[in-house]
């Protein structure tokens, strides 16, 4: 059984989505794998769902406690999807967000505005063990298009070249908490939270 006042141990280093998945999930505690020195495991699927799923049981299996793990990245439409799940290292292992940017822009040259449609997807998982058959599953999907050269200095990732119509600027000209409100990320989030509590017990 699940306790409401239970520890969860957050398959992430991110300090930014520690302390917005507490906010939420108050009077869980949320604890960063590193805490339990879990070593990172290798995304080597080629869905998002399945690479959070990986995060999770890695996680869960060395502290023994429920998990949180998410998995994100961009989908580009002309680019059948691409990076997708590759998102992080789209130019070459260790590359750094502006490689990654830059080698987008170079493969989108010559492509027009119509075509240059894309989302962010991020899907959020909670497991409240390794062996759980039944894991609770988020996503969020936050449509865009992509510009031809970089604006905004927040934010991080492709957030320079996502372009948001209806805001009239890109995601790295956003708050965080605007960023929050609208993104893939806080939407499985706050999807994800809804669904740990309804499955809770006092
Ligand atoms: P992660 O799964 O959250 O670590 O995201 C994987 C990669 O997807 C990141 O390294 C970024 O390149 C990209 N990405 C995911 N979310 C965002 C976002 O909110 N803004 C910009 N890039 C993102």
């Amino acid at each position: 059984m699940f306790l409401a006042s239970q520890q969860i141990v957050l398959a992430s280093g991110n300090v930014g989505k520690i302390k917005e998945i507490q906010a939420m999930l108050a009077p869980h505690i949320i604890v960063p794998q590193a805490v339990f020195k879990v070593s990172e495991c290798d995304e080597i699927a080629c869905t998002f769902v399945e690479n959070a799923l990986l995060k999770a049981r890695n996680a869960a299996r060395h502290c023994h406690l429920p998990v949180i793990a998410d998995d994100s990245g961009l989908i580009v439409d002309v680019l059948q999807g691409a990076p997708g799940v590759k998102s992080a290292r789209y130019a070459g292992i260790g590359a750094s967000d502006l490689d990654n940017v830059n080698k987008l822009l170079e493969t989108l040259a010559g492509i027009p505005d119509t075509q240059r449609t894309a989302r962010f997807v991020c899907i959020m998982v909670f497991i409240e063990h390794a062996d759980d058959p039944c894991p609770l599953i988020a996503q969020g999907m936050w449509e865009g298009s992509l510009l031809n050269h970089a604006v905004g200095g927040n934010g991080f990732g492709y957030d320079p070249i996502f372009w948001l119509a209806d805001q009239q600027c890109t995601s790295a000209e956003l708050s965080a908490d605007a960023k929050n409100e609208l993104s893939h990320r806080g939407q499985a989030l706050r999807q994800l939270t809804a669904q740990i509590k309804a499955r809770e017990s006092v």
